[in-house]
């Protein structure tokens, strides 16, 4: 190691599912939406002036926070916008994140957590979900230098109910507690309907899966204003320009059509029921799904096995090596005829 490497903050960085540059294949290991952006976006990215490249966006990102805002029906105040919610959760890992004392995430979730808190030399523990995938609350009543969760869970779909998400906010009044939602939408109760209630709540969604916007990289957090406040001062003395102006001009479409999005969210789930019960049918076994995605795992196959026969066939879905998970499949939920070539797959395979 050269003498100057010493000081270099290193990190295991988090590794991100395969993009690959196929027309043909079957995409289920990013939890992508496969339908479409919101029919307005396309009319947005037409009319794009090219010319408004050459300026600079605005910091404050006004107009995309406000359409946001008014979505959720809070104040423009209560809604920081990022690049992606994986930007907003680092920026408040940063911010947020700065005592002695651990802060605490479910061992099963997000995996960039631990990247980022190694990444900031934030402490961290991590209570073991039970066996059932589902958090122990009371592992959270301890004290601690504040909380994050994903609900629904990544990479196991599943969603724990407000009263949960509410006895640990009653628990950690004094620690900012964080529910990232990036999967909400599939089913969920979002907690964004506690923010009056418990200032030191944040809530983080994400335009990638709901609103099938994943390429165009936006994120929000919503919360009390003071909290907005120190996240924007933060973002301002670190990189004030975030948001692009294409990002900000077509994400103000998507986040305007309700009807569109309610559509896309109902096919998904549709098409998530009936893969559920082909799965079990060919004795695949999983948590309840209310993401996007199923978790699975079979009685007789071994995942790395069906991941990889699946791959051959250039239908990609994720598989996790981290223990506990690494006999499990986390499938994205695609349209009905790729979950036909899916089930397809693992008729002629079984
Ligand atoms: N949180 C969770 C739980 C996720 O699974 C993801 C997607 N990888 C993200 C946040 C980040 O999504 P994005 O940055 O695309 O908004």
């Amino acid at each position: 190691m050269k003498a100057w490497e010493k000081n270099i903050r290193k990190v295991v960085p988090y590794v991100p599912g395969e993009q690959p540059d196929k027309v043909k294949m079957v995409k289920l290991n990013t939890n992508e939406n496969p339908y479409p952006p919101a029919p307005g976006v396309k009319r947005a990215v037409e009319e794009f002036d090219y010319e408004r490249l050459k300026l600079y966006p605005d910091p404050t990102v006004g107009k995309l926070t406000k359409a946001i805002a008014e979505h959720h029906n809070v104040d423009a105040d209560q809604v920081f916008v990022g690049v992606g919610s994986d930007d907003v959760i680092a920026m408040m890992f940063l911010t947020f994140f700065n005592s002695d004392k651990p802060i605490l995430f479910p061992d099963i979730s997000y995996s960039f957590y631990s990247v980022w808190a190694n990444l900031f030399g934030i402490p961290f523990e991590r209570p073991a979900l039970d066996d059932n995938f589902r958090i122990i609350k009371e592992d959270y009543y301890r004290e601690n230098g504040g909380i994050i969760f994903p609900n629904p869970n990544a990479p196991t779909s599943v969603y724990e109910d407000l009263e949960l998400v509410e006895d640990i906010l009653e628990h950690n009044r004094d620690v900012i507690v964080i529910v990232d939602e990036a999967y909400i939408d599939f089913g969920g109760r979002s907690a964004i309907e506690l923010i009056d209630r418990y200032d030191n709540l944040m809530v983080v969604q994400t335009y990638s899966k709901s609103r099938s916007m994943a390429g165009m990289r936006i994120g929000y957090a919503v919360g009390n204003p003071v909290l907005i406040k120190y996240l924007n001062d933060a973002k301002h003395s670190f990189n004030s320009y975030t948001m692009n102006q294409t990002s900000i001009a077509f994400g103000i479409e998507a986040i305007r059509d309700e009807e569109y999005f309610r559509d896309t969210l109902a096919k998904i789930m549709a098409t998530r029921e009936r893969t559920k019960k082909e799965m079990a049918a060919l004795g695949f076994m999983f948590p309840e799904p209310m993401a996007n995605f199923i978790f699975a795992t079979h009685e007789k196959y071994p995942a790395k096995e069906l991941f990889e026969a699946l791959r051959e066939k250039d239908i990609y879905v994720r598989y996790f090596t981290a223990p506990r998970i690494d006999n499990y499949l986390r499938i994205t939920i695609g349209t009905d005829e790729e979950m036909d070539q899916l089930i397809g797959f693992f008729k002629e395979y079984m």
